[in-house]
């Protein structure tokens, strides 16, 4: 819920609700406002149809007009105002910021997905649980089910639903794991009750979790991902009482198939009486215009109507729902909503016909037409859920606004109706799209489609490159070992410059040395490939005696009883992602087969383990078919458990490289990080770094921006930090003022003997 907020009115009068002398101002300045809601209220008040009809709308949840309760919740007129701004969607004022109260997220829990027989069943399973207590309980219809059958978490559960059989996802939390119990066992018993298709079976397991949140998730991508290019995703949502909730399953799946929706989908939050539904159509037909204004218009009869429920629960009205506010409010509660409207914005500038629009057919006018431009992101709904973990978001743009500026600019070359904006566009497209995404995928992790607009800028700047710049990536490509050396001198005199970059630079690197074959027990060769990152970057200097990471690697393995073998010339090797990431893919393939000829030259038709060390390579190097295990995995899983003895430091912050969170190898590099410390502080705030392997050199203000809170996370006695990729750890060190380092150099450290 809401704390406080700060807005501005369409007059420029400004109210902080945390503020007691802004509240005080808005009084004195804005007395029409302030009597007018009082009047409202009053209005209200003195009408006991109109005061039991908002009191009943807001037991359930309701985002279909204006917020209304705000004029009965409370007393103060100010208070009104702000809470009156909730859900209006920028029609009454501009909100500047606001204060949320959160809700606490408990350590403790524990979910499971409930087969019910029937949707009857299932509903009375979920007001069961409604009476216990649980933390959340989805439930998903048979025909939402069959569209997720393919994932894992599926497997156990495809035998045992009949042809109409929903489930519902359950999850519990508490404070401790004595209370989830006790409430695991309340939850299962109140469902034995009503009968399930299987007994209830509850896990802890945070990978067995993801897996059945999983299922509920898909349910968004199974129509997205399906759905034929350039058509629209709908979304759309509702609430009813919760003793409702079966009834309006079997009615809506009924008006869904009436108006040939088959191919959507129903789920929902069922503790809150509230279910999602999603489909798609391509309004840039007439006919399919029709088709879901006839859905809106039973839709209101069903839900406004016969269920006196909330057209819109938790999506908010716009324009979509605008047409059926009266409807579902009365002449009287809308006729209020109108005079909140002229009280805040006598003339209707801000954001006009949203909200409340007396146009019957507001909602099938000016449609959003999904153009194709890019195979890579035509799916995209522009929902925006990939944003939050994007390092360019509030620097440039996020993933969304990229594939919205690209789908804009193919609207405009194919329509020629705007070619001034079109220009503007291009023009901005080399920075704010190309040159400040740092490739780092990180918004496929999030996108529930799993579009990767990282991929997409890649694409475009294979297609983008000039010429020369083909004719430099081929001369490289073909001489990788004097390119590194042409790295290392250059990085050498930057050293020696008095620049802000050479204060940052790490020293140099330690030429790795190649490893005796140990014929005695081959079982034990592993060949390490020191990465270029590694070979060219160095580590940071620090307070401790730390070896760099080209050392450390070798004699940890060697610690652990490996033989680690390298290659004979390791100068010029690459797996080629940093030919990738500048649009070089034909480059990148031809210095990659360069390095997997030196490793099967080692490897001569053996099983032999290849590691390497920087998160990235490792990605890079599995998705071309070259086998390497992430050096963090091996050090963790092999080398571990085979050291002496281990005498962890303090403290230690750890940076999560993107490349190990898309691989999932983020908890192999906080396990050993805490297996190495004993307080380890995870940069949480940092989702990817910017630094993207020289972006950090090129475009230093990415790599600030990215890294703008990570200050946050690190405690005051943490004094040296890893990273998984030592370009990585340039920036970290240059931001947060301490040493990053490997943590193969850290493992080396703490596991040396005493003497
Ligand atoms: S790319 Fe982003 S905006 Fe597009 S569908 Fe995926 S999450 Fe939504
Ligand atoms: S690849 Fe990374 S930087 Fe690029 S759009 Fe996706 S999240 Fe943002």
């Amino acid at each position: 819920t809401m704390s406080d907020i700060s807005i501005i009115l369409a007059d420029g009068t400004c109210l902080d609700s945390s503020s007691t002398s802004s509240r005080e101002n808005f009084g004195n300045k804005r007395p029409d406002i302030i009597n007018g809601l009082k009047e409202l209220s009053a209005i209200i008040h003195s009408d006991k149809q109109l005061l039991d009809l908002i009191t009943r709308k807001y037991e359930i949840k309701n985002t279909v007009g204006y917020s209304l309760n705000a004029l009965i919740d409370f007393n103060d007129p100010i208070n009104m105002l702000t809470h009156l701004l909730v859900g209006s969607e920028g029609t009454l004022g501009f909100v500047t910021s606001v204060t949320y109260n959160s809700v606490d997220d408990h350590p403790h829990k524990a979910t499971a997905l409930v087969p019910f027989a029937s949707n009857h069943m299932a509903a009375k399973g979920v007001q069961a649980l409604h009476k216990v207590g649980v933390s959340a309980a989805e439930f998903m219809e048979r025909k939402a089910l069959a569209k997720v059958e393919h994932l894992p978490a599926m497997a156990a559960f495809k035998h045992i639903l009949g042809e109409n059989s929903p489930a519902v996802l359950i999850e519990i939390m508490a404070d401790s794991d004595q209370k989830l119990n006790l409430e695991i066992n309340a939850a299962i018993k109140a469902m034995q009750k009503i009968g399930t298709l299987s007994t209830p079976d509850f896990t802890k397991d945070p990978n067995i979790q993801s897996g059945l949140w999983d299922i509920r998730k898909g349910m968004f991508a199974s129509v997205g991902a399906i759905r034929p290019k350039g058509s629209l995703m709908l979304t759309e949502d509702l609430a009813v009482p919760i003793d409702r909730l079966a009834d309006v399953v079997d009615d809506l799946r009924f008006l869904l198939d009436k108006h040939q929706y088959h191919e959507g989908v129903i789920f929902g939050h069922a503790l809150a009486g509230n279910l999602h539904f999603q489909m798609h159509g391509d309004f840039t037909q007439e006919s399919e215009l029709r088709r879901f204004a006839d859905l809106g218009a039973d839709l209101s009869d069903l839900i406004s109507i016969k269920y006196k429920g909330s057209l819109k629960a938790e999506h908010g009205t716009g324009r979509a729902i605008a047409p059926f506010v009266e409807a579902e409010w009365g002449k009287k509660a809308y006729e209020i909503m109108h005079q909140i409207k002229q009280l805040l914005d006598p003339q209707n500038i801000l954001n006009p016909g949203v909200l409340l629009n007396d146009n019957k057919n507001a909602h099938i006018q000016n449609t959003k037409h999904m153009v194709t431009s890019d195979d890579l992101v035509d799916l995209c709904v522009e929902c925006g859920v990939c944003e939050p973990v994007c390092p360019s978001a509030g620097f440039t743009l996020t993933p969304r606004q990229r594939i919205a500026v690209n789908r804009e600019q193919a609207h405009l070359e194919n329509s020629g109706e705007n070619n001034r904006l079109l220009s503007e566009l291009n023009f901005g497209f080399s920075s704010a799209v190309m040159d400040t995404c740092a490739g780092c995928s990180l918004c496929a992790t999030l996108c529930p489609i799993g579009i990767d607009t990282g991929a997409m800028v890649l694409n475009k700047r294979s297609q983008q490159t000039s010429s020369l710049s083909k004719r430099i990536a081929a001369l490289a490509a073909a001489n990788t070992p004097l390119v590194e050396n042409i790295s290392k001198i250059a990085l050498s005199s930057l050293r020696l410059l008095p620049s802000d970059l050479s204060k940052n630079l790490p020293t140099p690197p330690q030429k790795p040395k190649r490893g005796e074959i140990n014929h005695q027990d081959k079982s034990k060769d592993v060949i390490y490939f020191p990465a270029c990152p590694s070979r060219i970057f160095g580590a940071a200097k620090t307070s401790l005696d730390l070896l760099p990471l080209t050392k450390a690697m070798p004699i940890l393995l060697k610690r652990a009883g490996f033989n680690p073998i390298l290659p004979n010339k390791t100068q010029g090797l690459c797996c080629g992602q940093p030919f990738v990431s500048k649009g070089f893919p034909k480059e990148a393939k031809q210095v990659g087969e360069k390095l997997g000829v030196a490793l099967n030259e080692i490897k001569n038709n053996r099983q032999i383990k290849i590691i390497t060390d920087a998160s990235t390579c490792a990605k890079h190097m599995n998705q071309n078919d070259l086998q390497t295990i992430d050096s963090v995995e091996f050090l963790l899983k092999e080398v571990v458990p085979r050291l002496e003895h281990i005498r962890p430091i303090e403290n230690l912050a750890v940076h999560l490289n993107c490349a190990s969170k898309t691989t999932k190898g983020s908890s192999h590099t906080k396990t050993l990080a805490q297996i190495c410390s004993k307080n380890i502080a995870v940069l949480n705030s940092v989702t990817c770094c910017g630094y993207a392997g020289d972006k950090g050199i090129f475009q230093p203000k990415l790599n600030a921006h990215a890294l703008r809170f990570a200050a946050i996370d690190l405690p005051e006695n943490c004094k040296i930090g890893i990273s998984t990729v030592s370009t990585c750890a340039i920036g970290l060190t240059k931001h947060l003022q301490i040493p990053f380092v490997s943590l193969a150099s850290i493992l080396e450290y703490v596991s040396r003997s005493k003497s």
